[in-house]
């Protein structure tokens, strides 16, 4: 039982305000997933809590996540995860009418390059479509790559993709890999849709970013693991190996 507030001794000396009785412990509804201490530092069940493993690393290339508002909320949202990581990442809540004034300045700073990333499975921006080259192209350049990405379902990132005028004009940049994904926490439509922190991982690797992807990756599976388990009440007792290469970068 993980239900807190069950065992409140405030609960059980609760008098009814009428009459004076004591009032037997009252639980409140909460929402599926709601009902377990979050520590504060992770916002992951206390249980399994994810500070230990928290590790920064350092990249050439930058990430940029378009957060849709409405996965902002979510605790299994892994953009924020990224940022964890990866310190100088942006984060910018996309609103379709009101787009972020911060985000259109950085869009027309010619230190960074931007790319947006996104399937090419469309015929109608074909010619906005590069390969993962031009991200070491735009390192040759001394500009930074910027990796954007569109955080949201897969609808919402394509309604992002979709309806900011802003991102019309940038290469698209499609993530081309084998990998599977092995996200634990959301069922999604297909084993070959990778979650946010996911893509941000590969793209990483494959523009020569290898040891952020590394740490991002392995900080990815310890919350997917750590997640996972505490969903289903047990806690995890020995690292994993994802775990123990996080532990020792920090010594
Ligand atoms: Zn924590």
């Amino acid at each position: 039982m993980l239900d807190h507030s069950f065992h409140d001794p405030a609960d059980q000396v609760a008098r009814d305000p009428a009459t004076g009785h004591p009032r037997p412990p009252r639980r409140e509804f909460k929402s599926r997933g709601s009902f377990v201490e979050r520590c504060p530092g992770c916002n992951l069940p206390e249980l399994n809590c994810l500070c230990p493993y928290a590790v920064k690393a350092e990249s050439e290339a930058r990430v940029w996540l378009i957060t849709h508002p409405m996965e902002h909320h979510k605790p299994t949202n892994t953009g924020r995860l990224i940022r964890d990581v990866l310190p100088d990442t942006e984060v910018f809540t996309w609103y379709r009418t009101a787009p972020d004034e911060r985000l259109l300045a950085l869009l027309e700073d010619e230190r960074y390059a931007p790319f947006v990333i996104f399937p090419d499975d469309q015929p109608d921006y074909a010619e906005r479509v590069v390969g993962i080259g031009a991200v070491e192209e735009a390192k040759r350049e001394g500009r930074v790559p910027v990796l954007i990405l569109l955080d949201g379902t897969w609808r919402q990132a394509r309604r992002i993709f979709r309806k900011s005028p802003y991102l019309d004009r940038l290469p698209v940049l499609p993530l081309r890999t084998e990998r599977l994904t092995r996200y634990r926490l959301r069922k999604p439509a297909s084993a070959e849709h990778l979650c946010t922190a996911e893509v941000a991982a590969e793209l990483l690797r494959k523009g020569g970013d290898v040891d952020a992807a590394q740490a991002l990756d392995d900080y990815f599976d310890a919350f997917n693991d750590s997640y996972a388990a505490s969903r289903g009440f047990e806690k995890i007792e020995a690292p994993t190996a994802a775990m123990k290469r996080l532990l020792a970068r920090k010594t």
